[in-house]
């Protein structure tokens, strides 16, 4: 019987892997043909997950940074000139996500490169966050918010290729009902957890967004009172520089709070939560990483439980429920 299930599991991991990598492989296949279907690059894959929800089959899409890389520093590596050089439209982030120096140059210089957060700025600067005078990039852990870029994603597409305006804004619409249901049911499941649970510590600021959408109360919402609800000893951009005066105010913050459990992302170094759990026990107090890490900056691996942008939220979600119940 054991023999059966090891023989079973092996096949079925075998299946898996061939769908992913046949997957991978003809998206590949696609990008490089020649044909008439707009190509699309997105420099992150939480975009590119959108923009493929509404391109569908029309397109060829794929995003530029793959697997968990940080977007932050991303440096162009070999076959991204390719990419790039096939790529009628390139979406990026935008807001300063972006900032390593080969990528940005690519962006800068391409005709058709749309920053889908910079759109939001400038329709609707009161909606993007700064922390010490720096612009938030971290729109997407705010599904609300991230649903506005499926405006600007439609009209792009629909400018490229005006036959598909209606495929594209039918599927834009139901996309939109789609991200605003997962929204509410995660606010709902967050908002039902005791308030004096809800404060979450990263490594890295990247949950301001969420915090905000999901973990503050109402009232706090409404008067800007929710970032005491969320701190991380690095800052928008992970770097693993933390000095003494950052590990003490996290250690300050922790105590303050009564937080016993910090959460790891999953494409960023523990290191520093390590020096702050360190910090933590020189002084008496108990504190521990969490075993589960958190989806900031990229995406799941795929076939695994936050492999679509939506996955990635709901997992995030999951993990504090678990955490904090
Ligand atoms: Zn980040």
């Amino acid at each position: 019987m054991a023999l059966l299930k090891i023989f079973f599991l092996c096949f079925f991991s075998l299946f898996l892997l061939g769908c992913s990598s046949s997957t991978t492989l003809s998206k590949t296949e696609a990008w490089v043909a020649q044909n008439d279907r707009v190509k699309v690059l997105s420099t992150t894959a939480m975009i590119d997950d959108v923009v493929g929800q509404i391109g569908k089959e029309r397109i060829d899409h794929i995003p530029l940074i793959t697997g968990e890389i940080d977007p932050h520093s991303y440096e162009l590596v070999k076959g991204d000139d390719e990419k790039l050089s096939l790529a009628t439209i390139i979406f990026y982030n935008g807001l300063g996500l972006e900032h390593g120096a080969s990528l940005r140059y690519q962006i800068e210089h391409h005709p058709n490169a749309i920053g889908v957060g910079n759109i939001i700025l400038e329709r609707q600067p009161e909606l993007i966050l700064h922390s010490d005078k720096e612009i938030d990039p971290h729109i997407w852990m705010d599904i609300s918010l991230w649903s506005r870029i499926i405006g600007p994603i439609v009209e792009a597409l629909s400018q490229a290729d005006p036959d598909g305006k209606e495929f594209y804004q039918a599927n834009g619409e139901q996309l939109l009902e789609k991200m605003l249901r997962e929204h509410r049911n995660i606010y709902e499941d967050l908002q039902n957890i005791p308030k004096e649970k809800r404060f979450l510590v990263t490594s890295h600021d990247a949950f301001n967004y969420f915090t905000r959408a999901y973990l503050a109360f109402s009232e706090e919402t409404a008067r800007e009172h929710w970032q005491s609800r969320c701190d991380a000893p690095e800052g928008l951009a992970p770097d693993g520089q933390l000095s003494a005066s950052d590990i003490q105010k996290i250690v300050d913050h922790l105590i303050k709070y009564q937080i016993q459990t910090v959460f790891p992302e999953s494409n960023v170094s523990r290191d520093s939560l390590k020096k702050v759990v360190h910090a933590c026990a020189q002084k008496g107090l108990k504190v521990t990483i969490s075993n589960d890490a958190l989806y900031g900056d990229a995406m799941g691996p795929l076939n695994g439980a936050a492999d679509t942008y939506l996955k990635m939220i709901r997992h995030d979600a999951n993990v504090l429920i678990e955490a904090w119940k």
